[in-house]
């Protein structure tokens, strides 16, 4: 049977449009009924990537996630919020705040979890890696997936599968970076952990998504949208056709393809609710360093030296707050008097710096043959 994607139109953040646009979504796939029933614990998990405020379309926007708790208030069950921020914690109460997820459990009565306090489970692939995830992610009887739809740097999208790494608590998210510090390979790991934490149910906020050098310093980009399925890799195949990647160019689709976890094409889905074809779309600026993962494997050290985006620090930006050195996996960061400095040495460019940055202060420095390229 082919998979099914909802494509839902919701105009804004306004909480009675959410609300009936995320119900609309849950009844093109059946009803939230079909997945979630009395009494069974909900685990719902946005995409909470740092501190920052909802207008800046970095995090799953708090209306999104307020509706979806109410809907699995209404059958009877126990909705809990959790994600694990990223890098390294300096106090998750923080992003609670700041990205409005402590007023949704306040205004719905959700028990929020910090990932990093709950312990962890290890969980081991079919291929024999080893994994740790947050406890309540597997404790839970349903994992709804909030995802939000971005540009990345290193990932080129982050969307449904990618959503789930936030099952990682603290630290460890690093030392995956670390063992596989190439774009592909950090695609693996990241399918590997969608395989072991598989949400029963996914819902995309692309109302306003994120363009550019996303996932953090990229621009909000309005696409009035909300995306949900069953099946996250159906869902990032169409997110991928919303923002314009071309066929196969997204390594974590291509990767659960070949494991079977998701449909082949875009031809196996059944889309529900609006076409695509005559949705209006806006044009999405794409991560200016998509071109690096064009270069086959094998050209890739021949041609490095002339050909390079690294990571490095707007002075007028910076406000020293070391965050980009805390959390970089290979220590090439260094204390500065008045802004940290990059040692490229180890570098492994998997742009956590730039992704974990709150000032938007890390740009991608590019070599004068890159800034050629388009
Ligand atoms: S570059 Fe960003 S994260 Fe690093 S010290 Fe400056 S402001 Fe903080
Ligand atoms: S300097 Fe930045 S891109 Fe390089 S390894 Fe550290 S965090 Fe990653």
């Amino acid at each position: 049977m082919n998979s099914q994607v909802s494509i839902v139109r919701c105009d804004d953040y306004s909480y009675d449009n959410v609300r009936t646009a995320v119900k609309t979504s849950f009844d093109h796939l059946g009803g939230l009924g079909r997945f979630v029933r009395k009494d069974q614990k909900v685990l719902i998990k946005p995409n909470l990537l740092s501190a920052k405020d909802p207008s800046r379309a970095v995090t799953t926007h708090p209306s999104v996630v307020r509706a979806v708790v109410e809907e699995v208030q209404k059958l009877g069950a126990v909705p809990l919020l959790g994600d694990s921020p990223g890098g390294v914690d300096r106090g998750v109460r923080r992003v609670w705040e700041n990205t409005k997820l402590a007023e949704v459990a306040g205004q719905t009565g959700a028990k929020l979890l910090a990932f990093e306090s709950e312990g962890v489970y290890p969980k081991t692939t079919p291929e024999g890696k080893t994994y740790y995830i947050a406890k309540p992610v597997l404790d839970a009887d349903v994992v709804i997936s909030l995802a939000k739809l971005k540009t990345h740097t290193l990932t080129l999208m982050t969307g449904a599968v990618k959503n789930m790494f936030g099952s990682i608590p603290g630290f460890r998210k690093g030392e995956y970076h670390k063992e596989a510090p190439k774009p592909k390979d950090f695609a693996r790991v990241l399918v590997d952990i969608f395989s072991l934490t598989k949400p029963h149910l996914t819902l995309m906020d692309a109302i306003v998504c994120m363009d550019g050098d996303g996932p953090a310093s990229g621009d909000p980009k309005y696409a009035g949208l909300l995306l949900a399925s069953s099946d996250a890799v159906a869902l990032d195949i169409v997110a991928a056709k919303i923002m314009g990647f071309k066929d196969k160019e997204i390594d974590t689709t291509v990767i659960a393809q070949e494991k079977n976890l998701g449909p082949k094409s875009y031809q196996q889905i059944e889309i529900r609710g609006e076409d695509l074809n005559t949705l209006l779309l806006p044009k999405f600026v794409l991560p200016s360093n998509r071109f690096l993962n064009m270069i086959p494997e094998f050209m890739v050290k021949l041609v490095a030296p002339l050909v390079w985006v690294r990571p490095n620090i707007l002075d007028g930006n910076c406000i020293n707050c070391n965050i980009c050195l805390e959390n970089c996996p290979t220590k090439s960061i260094l204390p500065g008097k008045k802004r940290p400095q990059f040692d490229y040495t180890n570098c492994i460019n998997c742009m956590c710096c730039h992704e974990l940055c709150p000032q938007k202060a890390v740009y991608l420095e590019k070599s004068w043959i890159a800034k050629k390229i388009k």
